[in-house]
């Protein structure tokens, strides 16, 4: 897995609406795209035309073209010179992080983050403030307004090119659309995107706060850590998934949904309105303090997923986790590996860890919706 695959699959989906804030001409079409990504991932260090040209395929004219115009939009500069093979030193570049910006907002049930991130994903400027999601829409969009505000004006008004909205589904990726969430049925077909990029006067993207925070992780694990599953338990329970190098959604941002496979048929009632569901019985345990069997239930499900997905890691976060690790960390671990001792020399044993970026994957990975499709 390479970390530009994941952008590049994750644009394709599109789900962009609003106006068209500081999207300029020159960060347009699927080369600058290329070109930018390569920018992305050489850091500091930067990059030379010739090594762009050769790891986009395109001539040195075509880079030099693109490159030139990155500069005038201030998104690209020098960064000195690189001794090369036989000819003249030549020029590096690299991205300027500080050009343009994306705000991240994740909306969870009673608390908003916002945060400004730079090209380079970088939080620059963060806030929260108390949210009550199950209030419904004006409440939501007035918080969400202010705190943007409050945001910028923070980071002395900053170039942004749009806001990744990140909430708990189900909900439409591609409409904007939300449907109907566990425990807040007025939010059925409410357009949200539509109605914050209006508040906002930007462009924006709606996504799950799982698909969020994966999208988000994925940036930050090495190259080749393969397929992983990311377990959000929070206020609700849900995972967001990178199968060979793309956030899987689904065709209808229905994927994920592993808060609500059914494990003990004749289990607790769930929000959902059925019986035994992982979610119902995480959340009891929480709720009773018992730990070690919310991270049994959590275990049972992972290893499922692994199951079902093959996948190669299994990450965990959410505040509930990240508030005591420890028994989710060891409780996950257990199931996983009586899992593999199923398999016997076929099962190689899954990967679990806590996610980095404590406590905001899910506001970084919303930003990380609207930068992701320029770094194809
Ligand atoms: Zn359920």
């Amino acid at each position: 897995m390479s970390s530009d695959d994941i952008p590049s699959r994750a644009s394709r989906q599109g789900g962009f609406a609003g106006s068209p804030g500081a999207n300029l001409p020159a960060l347009r079409g699927h080369n600058t795209a290329l070109v930018l990504g390569l920018l992305r991932a050489a850091g500091e260090e930067g990059v030379s035309r010739l090594e762009l040209a050769a790891h986009t395929g395109l001539t040195p004219q075509a880079v030099s073209k693109i490159t030139a115009r990155l500069r005038v939009e201030g998104l690209a500069a020098e960064a000195g010179r690189r001794a090369s093979t036989g000819g003249k030193p030549a020029t590096v570049l690299r991205l300027v992080p500080g050009a343009r910006h994306a705000i991240g907002l994740h909306l969870d049930r009673d608390e908003l983050t916002a945060v400004l991130a730079d090209l380079a994903g970088r939080a620059v400027a963060v806030r929260r403030a108390p949210l009550a999601f199950e209030a419904g829409a004006e409440q939501v969009l007035t918080t969400a307004e202010r705190e943007v505000a409050e945001l910028l004006a923070q980071a002395g008004g900053p170039l942004v090119l749009g806001a990744g909205v990140a909430c708990p589904g189900p909900l439409d990726h591609a409409a904007g659309v939300l449907h109907r969430v566990t425990g807040a049925p007025q939010w059925d077909g409410f357009p949200l995107r539509d109605a914050v990029a209006a508040r906002l006067g930007l462009p924006v993207a709606l996504d799950k706060d799982t698909n969020a925070a994966a999208l988000g992780l994925a940036r930050a694990l090495p190259a080749g850590a393969g397929s992983f599953g990311y377990l959000h338990l929070g206020t609700g329970l849900g995972a967001g998934l990178v199968l060979d190098g793309g956030l899987y959604r689904g065709p209808r941002t229905g994927a994920g949904e592993f808060g609500h496979q059914i494990v003990q048929l004749d289990g607790p009632r769930c929000g959902c309105g059925r019986r035994g569901c992982i979610e119902a019985l995480c959340l009891a345990a929480v709720a009773g303090g018992d730990l070690p069997a919310a991270a049994e239930a959590l275990g049972v499900g992972a290893a499922n997923l692994v199951e079902l997905l093959d996948i190669d890691r299994v990450l965990l976060g959410g505040r509930t986790v990240l508030d005591a690790p420890e028994p989710f960390l060891s409780g996950v671990s257990r199931a996983l590996a009586e899992q593999a001792r199923t398999r016997g020399s076929a099962g190689a044993r899954a990967a679990v860890s806590v996610a980095l970026a404590p406590g905001r994957a899910v506001a970084d990975g919303a930003a990380e919706l609207v930068l992701a499709p320029l770094f194809g």
